[in-house]
């Protein structure tokens, strides 16, 4: 088909007129998101499939996580190839400003959830990323359409086309009142193949613990078999039979939700996240997608088909320490002794401002001392209906809102950041003016054409390594989140993080390959238009890049590394960030404080060839 392609190509050159791409016969592009794969952990053994395709085709050992290295914003570049201060999607929990649902009138969100992302399109007359996505272009370009898998970043790579006419959307609430509705042939071919029209839930993966109790020792098994299942049972064969060229994405929860709630480090940081039911979900991922190439293989897909991998983020253990935090220093019930409670941030910062903090998942109700905000959220000020300050818990880091814009509150909000031991790193609103210690959120592409609000601030939390020969194997990272210490967590601005496990094979890529230049999540949404000749409507100007390189004949790039360093604090501490560029498009490593960001050098030629 390749070679079908370039005859015509030459003959429509030899004539003088624009060859006509579009007449040629399209390939197949299957997106295969393994939720939180760490680049260093894939070998032969731990997971065949993805160690072939990466060796066999391209290995994008230069690759990038987007900042702050959530799903939700990661899901919104790869769908785009925008970064978040075009997307708006700037974590997993956003503080919107309007009321999300009107039944709770919640105006802050944990937005992994088909329901609220479609309230918040509503607000914004229908497409709150107001970037086209590569399955909405695909599927109105003559594309068959499928996003199956984890539930929210599934339904953001086609979440205005919620009717089930378009693009097959299959997520955790699939069969649901609350979930996109299936169209009528996939329910028929679901029902021919004796699988549930509704989804399995992820059974004892689900199990968390709390602070007595390990979390889970078991992989998504069952959940995931089922998409996979669908996918190969019904939708990839429809596929093939309607004839037309198509585009899918399985997102895999494995191993995201498995190392979040792995049981096998309880309140120790080693083995933290290579314990052995993290492993376990690593192989669950890798045999879904043996799965997928299986049934590309029969229905004679393969030659025609590529296969790209692009985990959303990296993956750290949790570290709960701190020595100057005084949210540490209280007792609650359900926190071990001396440990960061849920919610820290939001106690310190309250105690630092000497204002009242209110919880905005119970209800508003204040948060009394010895008690902590239920999810890690808070909002600070007299009136929990107008707060003054508002944290937006993600993880391995926090958003912070000052609705006001009052230059005196940030400052004093971030002089009190700046006190503490677990931060690595601020960054805040440019139009704010610019704060000692901290850099301005345009340097990490976090301004741009977003509607969403943007934070005032992003605050990036200490990690270190536990000593082991590649450090972002080992990453641990201060974490606001319910999870225990020694479970997994991401979102920050370690190399642990932002260092993500990209790959592709097939008929539009090199083979054997290995890519040193810079590679992010941005760049999936890109390439993927490229290769299938698809021209997404796009607003913003924060944009990847096609991996031209990785394509037959594509040249490499030019690019160089840089370091960016804030003025100093009072007390001397620098915001230094560490990235790449090549042209416009900038690839963010590294950024925080010396010597609490593992993988942060001070001077850029020191960086991480790697
Ligand atoms: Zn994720």
């Amino acid at each position: 088909m390749l070679k079908k392609f370039l005859v015509c190509w030459g003959i429509a050159t030899f004539v003088g007129v624009v060859p006509a791409v579009a007449d040629a016969p399209k390939h197949n592009v299957v997106l295969f998101v393994p939720d939180g794969l760490r680049p260093s952990i894939v070998t032969p053994e731990t997971a065949p499939t993805f160690a072939e395709i990466r060796d066999k085709g391209v290995n994008f050992v230069n690759s990038h996580s987007l900042f702050p290295t959530f799903t939700m914003p990661n899901s919104s570049g790869m769908a785009t190839g925008h970064y978040l201060g075009d997307t708006g999607v700037f974590g997993n929990v956003l503080y919107a400003g309007f009321i999300i649902r009107s039944e709770t009138a919640a105006r802050l969100a944990f937005i992994e959830n088909d329901g609220i992302i479609g309230d918040i399109d509503n607000h914004f007359a229908g497409n709150f990323i107001d970037e086209e996505t590569i399955l909405h272009v695909a599927h109105r370009s003559g594309f068959n359409t499928a996003a199956i898998g984890k539930i929210g970043p599934t339904v953001v790579f086609d979440h205005t086309s919620r009717g089930g006419g378009e693009s097959v959307i299959m997520d955790d609430a699939t069969g649901t009142s609350a979930g996109i509705p299936l169209a009528p042939w996939v329910i028929d071919g679901l029902k021919a193949e004796g699988l549930p029209t509704e989804a399995p839930s992820r059974l004892t993966n689900k199990d968390h613990g709390d602070f007595k109790t390990p979390g889970t020792k078991d992989a998504n098994i069952v959940q995931q078999g089922y998409f996979a299942s669908a996918l190969t049972n019904v939708v990839l064969p429809k596929f093939k039979a309607d004839g037309k060229p198509f585009v899918v994405v399985f997102w895999s929860r494995d191993p995201d939700g498995t190392q979040h709630n792995q049981g096998d480090s309880f309140l120790r940081l080693e083995p933290g996240i290579n314990g052995p039911t993290s492993m376990a979900a690593i192989r669950n991922a890798d045999a879904n997608l043996a799965m997928i190439r299986r049934t590309l293989d029969k229905l004679g897909l393969t030659e025609t088909t590529n296969i790209i991998i692009s985990s959303d983020h990296g993956f750290s253990t949790i570290s709960k320490q701190s020595q100057t935090s005084g949210a540490a220093k209280q007792a609650y019930p359900n926190v071990p002794q001396s440990l960061l409670p849920p919610g820290f941030l939001a106690i310190d910062l309250a105690a630092a401002l000497d204002m009242p903090l209110f919880d905005p998942d119970n209800g508003n109700a204040k948060v009394e001392s010895g008690q902590h905000p239920a999810d890690a959220n808070g909002y600070i000020g007299e009136d929990a209906n107008a707060p003054k300050v508002i944290v937006a818990a993600n993880g391995g880091s926090d958003l912070i809102y000052i609705p006001s814009g009052d230059r005196a509150l940030t400052q004093k909000t971030i002089d009190a950041l700046l006190a503490q031991d677990y931060v690595s790193g601020i960054f805040v609103e440019d139009d704010l003016g610019s704060f000692a210690g901290t850099l301005p959120l345009s340097a990490v592409n976090l301004k741009g054409a977003a509607q969403m609000l943007r934070p005032s601030i992003v605050v990036n939390f200490k990690s270190f390594s536990t000593g082991c020969s590649v450090p972002t194997m080992c990453a641990v990272e201060v974490a606001d989140t319910g999870l225990q210490q020694g479970q997994g967590m991401h979102g920050s601005f370690n190399r642990g993080d932002t260092a993500n496990f990209m790959a592709a094979f097939g008929p539009d890529f090199k083979q054997g390959f290995i890519d040193e230049a810079p590679a992010s999540n941005a760049d999936i949404g890109k390439t993927i238009a490229a290769i299938l000749g698809l021209l997404p409507e796009s607003h913003g100007k924060l944009v990847g890049r096609p991996l031209a390189e990785a394509f037959p004949n594509g040249a490499m790039p030019q690019w160089e590394r840089k370091t960016l360093t804030s003025e100093p604090s009072a007390a001397g501490l620098r915001t230094i960030l560490n990235y790449q560029i090549s042209g416009d498009t900038k690839y963010f490593d590294a950024a925080g404080f010396e010597g609490r960001t593992v993988g942060l050098h001070t001077d850029a030629t020191m960086a991480d060839k790697k």
